[in-house]
């Protein structure tokens, strides 16, 4: 349920709204933005009428939300969500470029990585320490060695950079090294990790399951805004289909389709999302053409050696391309 205060409704009048909440025992979620304070009613809100808020002189509106994801949907919060990664906003109008090796391999192999993609322009760095891996024979990731380096590399060129948590018993190290805490496909309704992730203070990268729901995808997002972090980032990284030319299949209506339910950012991955690098630019340019809020891509100095999805991972050079025709699309659509 959402309260909607009158333009010009004191702090006496809002905290009256709000003791009427708590005295049936449920939470008050008070924003106040330039023009108005709105009010939501967490719990169970059944145990209230719209009228007992109505009558109040100062109330403007109060209606239900119908749709499972409270927090994270449109008609709780009108505004898009700004999500700052370091010194970064993600979801202000700009487009976001997260770059980066899918996994960290060596100090050299990280450095290399960083400095490319920091030269070409990336916002965000990324580099898989802990990594989900379909065979248990694969390499696993570097671990917390990976961590210190990607923070080197974070250091080294001023980019905030992000990894992936595949356990709540590695919170605190990840944590401690990284800006943005992903939360991988697999893992997007590991229920106890959205909660670890959602009483932690990092913003979270939420990709979606690979053959999630958007509704699931925004529930899991409820997860983690329920327990108070607000600063969740979706990702599209495409779904399971019949096909299978390509690693996924990109689901690019997303993004248009969480505009319309959701006030949080969306990025894509199109990395995941084909499994082929001669797919990445362009699938990146249609991203910026439908005004996602940013990429997720995976770049490696030398992909033929990766340890992990090298055949998707863009060359230096490809991704200097990326960067560029990006900004021109960007460009073009950014008033339209
Ligand atoms: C990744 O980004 O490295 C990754 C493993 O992606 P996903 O969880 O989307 O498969
Ligand atoms: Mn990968």
């Amino acid at each position: 349920m959402v309260i909607v205060m009158k333009k010009g409704a004191k702090d006496s009048d809002i905290q009256a709204v709000v003791a009427h909440i708590h005295k049936n025992g449920n939470e008050a979620d008070v924003s106040s933005g330039p023009n108005r304070t709105v009010i939501g009613v967490i719990g169970d809100t059944l145990k209230f009428e719209l009228s007992e808020f109505l009558m109040d002189p100062m109330v403007d509106k109060a209606y239900r939300i119908t749709v499972p994801y409270k927090l994270a949907s449109r008609s709780y919060k009108r505004d898009d969500t700004v999500v700052m990664v370091g010194n970064v906003p993600v979801g202000n109008g700009s487009f976001t470029v997260i770059a980066g090796p899918c996994a960290i391999e060596s100090r050299d192999q990280m450095m290399a990585a960083a400095i490319a993609v920091k030269k070409s322009g990336a916002n965000i760095l990324r580099g898989g320490a802990f990594k989900p891996r379909t065979s248990p024979y694969s390499f696993q990731g570097m671990g917390v060695e990976g961590l210190k380096l990607l923070k080197e590399a974070g250091e080294l060129t001023g980019l905030p950079v992000v990894s992936e948590l595949m356990s709540t018993a590695d919170y605190d190290v990840v944590a401690e090294h990284v800006d943005l805490i992903q939360i991988g496909a697999r893992n997007m309704q590991n229920f106890s990790l959205l909660k670890c992730v959602g009483r932690g203070d990092k913003p979270v990268l939420l990709k979606r399951g690979m053959s999630a729901t958007l509704e699931e995808l925004l529930v899991a997002a409820e997860y983690i805004m329920a327990e108070g972090n607000r600063n969740v980032i979706l990702c599209e990284r495409g779904i399971r289909t019949f096909e299978k030319y390509m690693r996924n299949t990109l689901d690019l209506n997303v993004v248009t389709a969480i505009k319309e339910m959701s006030h949080l950012p969306i990025l894509i991955d199109p990395s995941h999302a084909s499994g082929r690098r001669n797919m990445v630019i362009p699938m990146a340019r249609a991203s910026a053409a439908i005004k996602a809020d940013g990429v997720m891509v995976e770049v490696h100095a030398n992909p033929d050696e990766a340890l992990c999805d090298g055949g998707q991972s863009l060359y230096p050079e490809h991704f200097e391309e990326l960067m560029q025709s990006v900004r021109v699309v960007h460009e073009a659509v950014r008033d339209l």
